[in-house]
């Protein structure tokens, strides 16, 4: 079983955040921001590449979670960044989908 699907099952002890029957966002271990928390589905999902149709309601409540998330933590305001990274060159580690919310300072674009 991958590690977020251990996280997911409360295997792990993990700082929850906020979750719904189909989400869990929780803080991520090696924070790049202020705030940084990942939002995953429960179910098994590597990533965005191969996510299929049959997928689309819960891509769409992993995001309403992240702005849930975002409202929560009090970076909806100031604003915050969501990211997906797809494969190893986009830096993807976990191959669990997961959406990263990061806020609490400025973002620089492009991202590196
Ligand atoms: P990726 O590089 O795949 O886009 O993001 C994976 C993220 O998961 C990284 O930011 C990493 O710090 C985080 N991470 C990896 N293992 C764990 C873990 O066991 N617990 C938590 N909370 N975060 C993890």
């Amino acid at each position: 079983m991958c590690i977020f699907c251990k996280i997911a099952n409360k295997e792990i002890p993990t700082k929850v955040v906020l979750e719904d029957d189909d989400w869990l966002a929780f803080h991520d271990t090696n924070p790049q921001a202020p705030t940084h928390v990942l939002v995953i589905p429960k179910r098994h999902v590597a990533g965005l590449r191969e996510a299929t149709p049959e997928d689309q309601a819960l891509l769409g409540k992993v995001l309403l979670g992240a702005q849930q998330v975002a409202q929560k933590l009090g970076i909806g305001d100031s604003g915050f960044r969501t990211v997906i990274n797809s494969g190893a060159n986009a830096g993807q580690t976990v191959f669990h989908l997961h959406v990263h919310v990061l806020g609490g300072r400025a973002m620089g674009w492009p991202p590196g």
